[in-house]
């Protein structure tokens, strides 16, 4: 919130040496002892100069064991769009906590946050709770398949939609495996895949229509699966037309319409992108800031799809699916979200800090873009035009933006190394400053 305690807490000493991280290596390299890598995530592998241990986030900001307060860009890689232990979500969780933790049967909060949630996103004649991206990805497919009795999913080079083997393809494929653009490869992006998992999936290049028209056209695809603006691999727009393009395509050749919403879901607009470009999907996954932080996703969209699940013809489980925690966590942050002013206040921070950084690469002369939404944008080094697709971003200049995020870190302000920001209705003016003024610096470092 733009205030003047929150001013106050912003305003950085300005003789602060430079931060170090020596006590969160340590115990990287501790915990390494029980944990692969000393982390939990294997994106949260490989950063620079160390995976990082916090101790407490609050706001914009995170605490980390070596004592130091950093403006924090992650957002836990995206889900704390209202900032870290907002008021309302704590009190409600606490609130639910005191009426026990899982109950195996449902609740009338589980209810009341269904409601709201299919109040909010356009494609939501009803919703399926569960507990992560990776898997409401995968009711989604069933869903189709069974609703079209065909096999075929479509998706398209760069879009991420978990980590599970029949869509970890073509995520971060590089030049030498990508293939040819006509006939992309499918690529697996990890050793242990299963490759009989992605018989049945093929990969495009996005925003390509007629590419997608002409595969459609075969009549045998039971879903197109895409993120509706890219926010994995870049921030990329969807061309003029696309999506309705695609939307009218799907109708035509019986296919259904999947929107991953993991990222731009209650971020982007409170009926996430589908809401913002004005195009309904038959199905869209959720996931993210959805709950500010608490592990809850959903699958929603058309009543005659989702009524499959309701017959039992199609199976979806999941212990935590709807854990009452979490549903108050969910209901909390939905009410917080819902009439959109958030994403309003944070449109004119974002967009500042856009052309801030936009405006100090230009001026140091370094070749960049910065895209996207203003509740999340991306940085991209060593390109010069806005990227339509995946293969854009290939020419990326990855090595020198790190070295970018390691300068903005020693200066306390933590962006993701793949060019993702991420804001929060926590951040206001005086964080937008104290990062203007640390990306300043950082970009002569780089530069
Ligand atoms: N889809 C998209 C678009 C995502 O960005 C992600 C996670 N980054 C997922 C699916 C998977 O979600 P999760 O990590 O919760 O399994």
């Amino acid at each position: 919130m733009t205030n003047d305690a929150g001013r106050q807490r912003a305003a950085l000493p300005p003789q602060l040496p430079l931060a170090t991280f020596d006590e969160s290596g340590r115990r990287i390299a501790l915990a390494s002892r029980h944990i692969p890598g000393g982390v939990s995530s294997s994106f949260r592998l490989g950063v620079s100069p160390t995976p990082l241990v916090f101790e407490r986030g609050e706001g914009p900001f995170l605490f980390d064991v070596d004592g130091n307060r950093l403006i924090d860009y992650y957002l836990g890689l995206g889900p704390m769009i209202l900032g870290h232990s907002p008021e309302a979500v704590r009190r409600a969780v606490l609130a639910q906590l005191e009426r026990g933790i899982l109950y195996g049967g449902q609740s009338p909060v589980e209810a009341e946050a269904a409601e709201l949630f299919c109040a909010m996103v356009p494609c939501a004649d009803k919703v399926r709770f569960a507990g992560s991206g990776s898997e409401v990805v995968q009711a989604a497919l069933r869903l189709a398949r069974a609703a079209t009795g065909r096999r075929v999913v479509v998706k398209f080079e760069g879009h991420y939609h978990g980590w599970l083997d029949s869509v970890l393809v073509s995520v971060s494929a590089t030049p030498e495996t990508i293939g040819d653009p006509a006939h992309p490869n499918r690529v697996a992006g990890s050793a242990g895949q299963d490759e009989p998992a992605w018989d049945h999936v093929e990969v495009l290049r996005w925003n390509d229509l007629a590419a997608l028209e002409s595969r459609l056209a075969q009549g045998d695809v039971a879903a197109v699966l895409m993120e509706p603006a890219m926010c994995n691999a870049g921030a990329i727009m969807p061309g003029p037309g696309y999506l309705e393009g695609a939307r009218a395509a799907c109708t035509r050749y019986g296919t259904v319409l999947i929107f991953d919403e993991v990222i731009t879901g209650f971020r982007v607009a409170p009926g996430g992108a589908q809401q913002f470009f004005g195009v309904t999907p038959d199905l869209a996954t959720f996931g993210k800031a959805l709950a500010n932080g608490f592990p809850v996703s959903a699958v929603a969209g058309r009543a005659d799809i989702m009524d499959l699940l309701g017959t039992g013809s199609v199976l979806h489980g999941g212990t935590y699916n709807a854990q009452p925690v979490c549903m108050a966590a969910t209901l909390a942050t939905l009410r917080a979200l819902a009439d959109g002013r958030v994403m309003r206040e944070i449109e004119p921070l974002g967009r500042r800090l856009m052309d801030g950084i936009a405006g100090a690469l230009r001026a140091a002369g370094i070749p960049a873009t910065v895209t996207g939404f203003p509740q999340v944008f991306h940085v991209a080094f060593g390109v010069t035009e806005p990227a339509r697709e995946y293969r854009d971003l290939m020419r990326m200049d990855r090595p020198r933006y790190v070295r970018f995020c390691v300068e903005l870190l020693k200066r306390r302000v933590r962006v993701l190394e793949r060019g993702a920001w991420f804001l929060s209705s926590a951040h206001d003016d005086a964080v937008v400053e104290d990062t203007l003024a640390a990306a300043e610096e950082a970009v002569s470092r780089v530069s």
